[in-house]
């Protein structure tokens, strides 16, 4: 490649971030860093009804926390700015003007409610929607007749009316369209703002970008953008339509209207902000979302940035949709926080999510409890129902019932409560290691099952079913009030049995 290889992400801010967006865009920043070119975000706000206040502080977040660096984009400046189309706008005047003195394209007036006629009768004919292309071939009386109406007024594009049009796909190869598909579509609208397909078309060109990779959504606009390179006389840049992501079951695109479920039942998070917030780590996202139609290869799930960026190769995508496998997410996020984060970092990290949760962390009780939960979680968030209660100053005993476990009668199940706690009182000192032999020892001289025995326990000190290993969470706690845990239990149960 002779020139310096130039991707932009060119996302419109109509709402948060989305999944399939982040994946379009570490497809482009992977491109980018792959040819050691130029990554580029660009703003693409034309459609001022459609602008949500705050969209682009949501863009710049998810790239903050996935960990893409950015070249140039409104914050980090570059020599092709303003990167905010609504910047922009007198050159797209100058080029749509440009189109028109060239016959290339032309002033149209036609209103609202005519275009509606129009479209009434295409039904009636069978036709998609469209329009008759009834300003195309105005006279400049005509023209000036229409404009004094105060009639509104955009240029449309004169697109070929015969032939076709071949769009070459970096992983599809050749793509063919008939020109007589294709409308003369608005350029610039009559509130003075271009539409997508000029504004896009321009600064691709004067920003100069080498390579589209976008979503297969826009193959459709690929022939009305080389139509409009070859009006302009520019180079096309090369182009990619990448596969889109589909809900989990294969039916229907990931968005935000959609509602896709996890094997475990849970909705599939769909913004960017869902996953930070559900305590999906980064890392593990960035790797799971790059191995979406590339495949790192060799059969390996988990891998460094740096070595995809070594690997990358845009031809090796394969172009259909997949079904989005929120799944192995979970599973390599679990496996991440197994294998990749060291104790004290997943503390850090599991902090903000207890906080955020509201509890009142305790670093010491954190620190304790890492290692025991560590192994157990696949979000950092499944730590508030297994873990939270350490942290909780008040506590809510478990029912009787709730105690008594199979195969137990509330009778020995009190038994069993006295004689751990006059067992627990004595050992010293109170540490995992010390605790487990000893009530395995006692469980099996007084006829329980470990099992049995343990299960009330965790109900007594926990209050729930799921907790961390028994012995940990006691320590955790710490002696006085695993013991109060159990008097309380104790108290309950003998309630119940009178
Ligand atoms: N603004 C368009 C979008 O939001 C950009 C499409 C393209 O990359 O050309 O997807």
């Amino acid at each position: 490649m002779t020139d310096k290889v130039r991707v932009r992400f060119a996302p419109s801010p109509t709402g948060p971030m989305h999944v399939g967006g982040l994946r379009t865009a570490i497809f482009n920043w992977l491109f980018a860093r792959h040819h050691g070119g130029t990554f580029i975000l660009r703003i693409e706000d034309t459609d001022q009804s459609r602008y949500v206040p705050g969209a682009v502080d949501l863009i710049y977040n998810a790239f903050d926390w996935i960990g893409m660096d950015i070249d140039e984009s409104p914050r980090h400046g570059g020599d092709f700015g303003p990167y905010v189309q609504s910047e922009r706008l007198p050159l797209y005047h100058e080029w749509a003007r440009w189109l028109v003195e060239h016959d290339k394209a032309y002033y149209d007036y036609t209103t609202s409610e005519e275009l509606e006629i129009i479209n009434d009768q295409r039904k009636r004919q069978g036709l998609p929607p469209g329009y008759d292309r009834r300003g195309r071939n105005l006279t400049e009386s005509e023209r000036i007749r229409l404009k004094a109406e105060g009639r509104p007024e955009v240029v449309r594009f004169k697109m070929p009316l015969y032939g076709e049009t071949v769009v070459t796909d970096l992983m599809r190869g050749e793509v063919r369209f008939n020109n007589t598909t294709l409308q003369d579509l608005v350029l610039l609208k009559s509130d003075g703002y271009p539409t997508y397909h000029l504004a896009n078309i321009v600064d691709d060109h004067f920003m100069n970008i080498t390579h589209i990779l976008r979503a297969n959504e826009w193959l459709a606009s690929a022939p009305i953008h080389a139509q409009l390179y070859e009006a302009f006389g520019w180079d096309m840049p090369e182009i990619a339509h990448l596969p889109v992501l589909l809900n989990p079951n294969g039916e229907g695109k990931l968005s935000k209207r959609s509602v896709g479920f996890d094997a475990s039942g849970k909705r599939v998070p769909v913004l960017v902000q869902e996953y930070q917030e559900l305590g999906y780590l980064p890392e593990a996202t960035m790797n799971f979302l790059t191995n979406i139609g590339w495949t790192f290869g060799d059969g390996i799930e988990m891998f460094e940035v740096e070595d995809a960026i070594k690997r990358f190769d845009i031809k090796a995508v394969n172009p259909s949709n997949s079904a989005y496998p929120i799944d192995k997410l979970n599973w390599l996020n679990g496996k991440y926080i197994r294998e990749k984060l060291d104790e004290a970092d997943l503390a850090k990290r599991l902090r903000p999510i207890l906080e955020a949760a509201g509890f009142v962390v305790d670093e010491q009780k954190l620190v304790g409890i890492v290692p025991a939960i560590k192994s157990r979680i696949e979000r950092l968030t499944d730590a508030i129902d297994m873990a939270g209660f350490i942290f909780r100053s008040d506590f809510t005993p478990a029912s009787a019932e709730a105690h008594i476990e199979k195969q137990m009668t509330a009778e020995n199940t009190l038994k069993a409560l006295e004689l751990s706690l006059a067992l627990l009182e004595e050992l010293d000192p109170f540490e995992p290691s010390q605790l487990e032999a000893p009530m395995r020892q006692l469980a099996k001289d007084r006829g329980f099952k470990a099992g049995q025995l343990f299960g009330t326990l965790r109900t007594s000190v926990s209050a729930q079913q799921v907790a961390p290993p028994l012995f940990d969470t006691m320590v955790v706690i710490g002696k006085d009030t695993t013991l109060a845990r159990i008097r309380l239990s104790i108290e309950i149960m003998k309630q119940f049995i009178n």
